[in-house]
């Protein structure tokens, strides 16, 4: 046996690396064969060698299939690593000898004698699978019958210094050729025992390899997650099975002062420190099972499954008490096994204040709201008592008003009858007796005169009494509207008529009507749309001086339009809605001279009949420039025979 160089089938000389560790990028044997150094602890199989070849008196190696050596020789002798070695002829004589023992054999030990200097050396096989992973080499010993005249001429034959080689010689374990075969036999046995732990041994580190990188993946994902739970907003903790804490996220270091560094593996309720100031039992534990019941001071909002919601109160945290929620949930595993628990919470107090301040503010609402109620309900009692009252008052007014105008209108009668038969006797009989006698004539004329003021204001006392009626029977219900469908157009010229005798009297105004063919049906009663109509066109002449006096008729989309137009004294601005009102007058409600004086009721009660059928009064007029009123009609529909009253 010679050193390493020169034993495998395919020496590498570099003598430099003799009996050094293996190189890191040495070669796999063949493809798919592992290296024996991968398979084994070199470190367990270098003492394993040394004590061997202690015990055996025998130097040791053992090589790759290659010859490279991957253990450190043990107890090579000077003779063969100074002097055969240090001879060119004695580095061949190696080699052939390690080619005999470099031969691959699984039948047991291969001892050959060392060709040149008759040094015995065996070798055996380390198998993978099979496959040929090392060579155990022992040797470097002289048999006991070798012929030493043969070494030295060994010696000679290399060219070595013989006395150097005596010497070297005498150093040399010497044994029988016999106990060497014993102890290759041994080591035999063992290679063979190395052969069948190789595969369970490659399963192994194959295994632990696969368990090395599952723990790598494990280790990036707690790592991910770690990441992930310290993103969270939310203060969050995590607790194992054991309840102690695996994670501590930063927005909970935030919340309690208390660094992860200093929280991680505490268990024992630990983590309730930084919020109670003791260590007791969170949601956490609850939702987990480390606990039957929360503790008291929770307000649990929710249970649900493995989650629980819930609200408490936290005095020991760095900013002071602290109303917080909290939703903590039990972890499991594939199994359904709890294996900790995660408890996220959100600070509520500000939210919690103003909760609580609005639950005041609502509370001194309701009570408002309630004393206001009574209040009005009590108002409302009162106005119902009151209507009571002014509905029976209102029945009375009527019945007044009807008794009173029944009993004003039969003297009234007689005054205007009787005062027209005067004027006419008067004026017939009486006056033409004052002849030729002025101041007669002029006496006889003012009482003519008086007598016309007398049956003027009987006529207006009677026109008056009878809008007045008109109003308070509209006002309480009590008018009968005598509904039917009607051509507004053939209606208002009917009306135009009607002042046909005022006209006569006025021939200083010049009347114009226009009545559109297309004008659409109404549905009101006659007599009333008449009154409109009639009313509008009496105030017209009335407060003409001189001029015009217009009707007009038309469509107005699906309305009807009547409008009346002069040339009058027109309204001021500000009293244009105002004469809608009752007895509202212009001025004094001075009328051109020879009008009959109005009531100041013509055009509020216009006004009630128009809105009673939906329609709408207005007037537009400048001080001097004439006036205008516009009645705006809804149209009948398509099917209406008579509006419901
Ligand atoms: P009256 O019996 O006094 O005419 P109305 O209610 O019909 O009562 O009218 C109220 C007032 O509106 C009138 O007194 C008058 O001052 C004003 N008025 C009504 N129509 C006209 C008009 N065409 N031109 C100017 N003033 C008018």
């Amino acid at each position: 046996m010679s050193s390493r160089k020169e034993k495998g089938p395919k020496p590498r000389s570099s003598p430099e690396t003799e009996g050094g560790p293996p190189a890191a990028d040495a070669p796999v044997s063949s493809a798919g064969t592992p290296r024996f150094e991968d398979i084994f602890s070199l470190e367990d199989l270098q003492g394993i060698q040394d004590a061997f070849a202690e015990a055996a008196n025998v130097a040791s190696l053992i090589t790759d299939p290659s010859g490279r050596p991957v253990t450190r020789p043990s107890n090579f002798t000077a003779f063969c690593r100074d002097i055969v070695r240090g001879t060119e002829k004695g580095r061949a004589a190696c080699r052939r000898s390690d080619a005999v023992l470099g031969r691959t054999t699984d039948q047991g030990p291969t001892i050959a004698t060392c060709l040149s200097a008759g040094l015995l050396d065996g070798a055996t096989c380390i198998f993978f699978d099979g496959r040929h992973i090392a060579t155990w080499l022992v040797g470097q010993v002289i048999d006991e019958s070798v012929d030493m005249e043969r070494v030295l001429a060994f010696c000679r034959d290399i060219g070595a210094d013989e006395a150097i080689c005596l010497e070297a010689i005498s150093r040399v374990p010497r044994m029988s050729r016999e106990r060497f075969g014993k102890i290759c036999q041994a080591l035999d046995r063992f290679a063979k025992l190395l052969s069948s732990m190789a595969l369970t041994n490659h399963r192994q580190s194959g295994l632990i390899g696969e368990l090395r990188r599952v723990q790598d993946r494990v280790k990036a994902r707690d790592r991910r997650l770690a990441d992930m739970i310290d993103f969270l907003p939310d203060p969050t903790m995590v607790v194992d099975a054991n309840g102690a804490v695996i994670f501590w996220n930063r927005a909970m270091e935030k919340l309690t002062g208390v660094g992860a560094e200093d929280m991680l593996g505490k268990g024992d309720f630990a983590y309730a420190v930084p919020f109670y100031g003791f260590a007791t039992p969170l949601l956490v534990d609850y939702a987990r099972g480390a606990v039957d019941a929360p503790d008291p001071r929770y307000t649990v909002a929710e249970r649900n499954g493995d989650a629980v919601i819930a609200e408490v109160t936290v005095a020991a945290l760095p900013g002071g008490p602290r109303h917080v929620w909290a939703k903590a949930v039990a972890l499991r595993d594939v199994a359904g096994r709890v294996v900790g628990g995660i408890e996220a919470i959100r600070d509520i107090t500000d939210r919690r204040r103003a909760e609580e301040a609005l639950a005041d503010h609502r509370q001194r609402l309701e009570a408002e709201v309630e004393e206001r109620t009574r209040d009005l309900r009590l108002q409302a009692m009162e106005l119902a008592e009151a209507n009571i009252r002014l509905s029976e008052l209102d029945r009375m007014k009527s019945v007044f008003l009807s008794t009173v105008s029944h009993e004003l209108r039969t003297p009234l009668t007689s005054i205007l009858g009787f005062a027209k038969l005067i004027g006419r006797d008067f004026s017939e009989q009486f006056l033409p007796l004052a002849g030729s006698d002025p101041a007669l004539a002029a006496k006889g004329r003012r009482i003519a005169d008086n007598l016309a003021v007398v049956f003027g204001e009987a006529e207006r006392l009677t026109r008056l009494i009878n809008d007045v009626l008109d109003l308070s029977r509209i006002e309480s219900g009590n008018m009968v509207w005598r509904d039917v469908r009607f051509s507004p157009g053939a209606m208002a010229a009917k009306a135009a008529k009607s002042i046909e005798g005022l006209l006569t009297q006025r021939p200083e105004i010049a009347f114009r009507a226009r009545i559109d063919d297309d004008v659409p049906d109404v549905v009101m009663d006659p007599d009333q749309f008449m009154q409109v109509v009639s009313n509008l066109l009496q105030n017209a002449v009335k407060f003409t001086q001189a001029g015009s006096v217009r009707l007009e008729v038309c469509r107005d989309g699906e309305a009807v339009r009547v409008a009346v137009a002069d040339t009058g004294v027109g309204i001021p601005m500000d009293e244009l809605e105002s004469i809608f009102d009752k007895f509202h007058q212009v001025g004094r409600g001075d009328t051109i001279q020879g009008a009959a004086k109005g009531t100041g009721l013509g055009l509020a009660i216009c006004r009630q009949i128009v809105r009673r059928y939906g329609g709408r009064i207005w007037a537009e007029s400048s001080l001097g420039g004439g006036s205008v009123f516009t009645v705006r009609l809804p149209a009948a529909g398509e099917r209406d025979v008579t509006a419901p009253d």
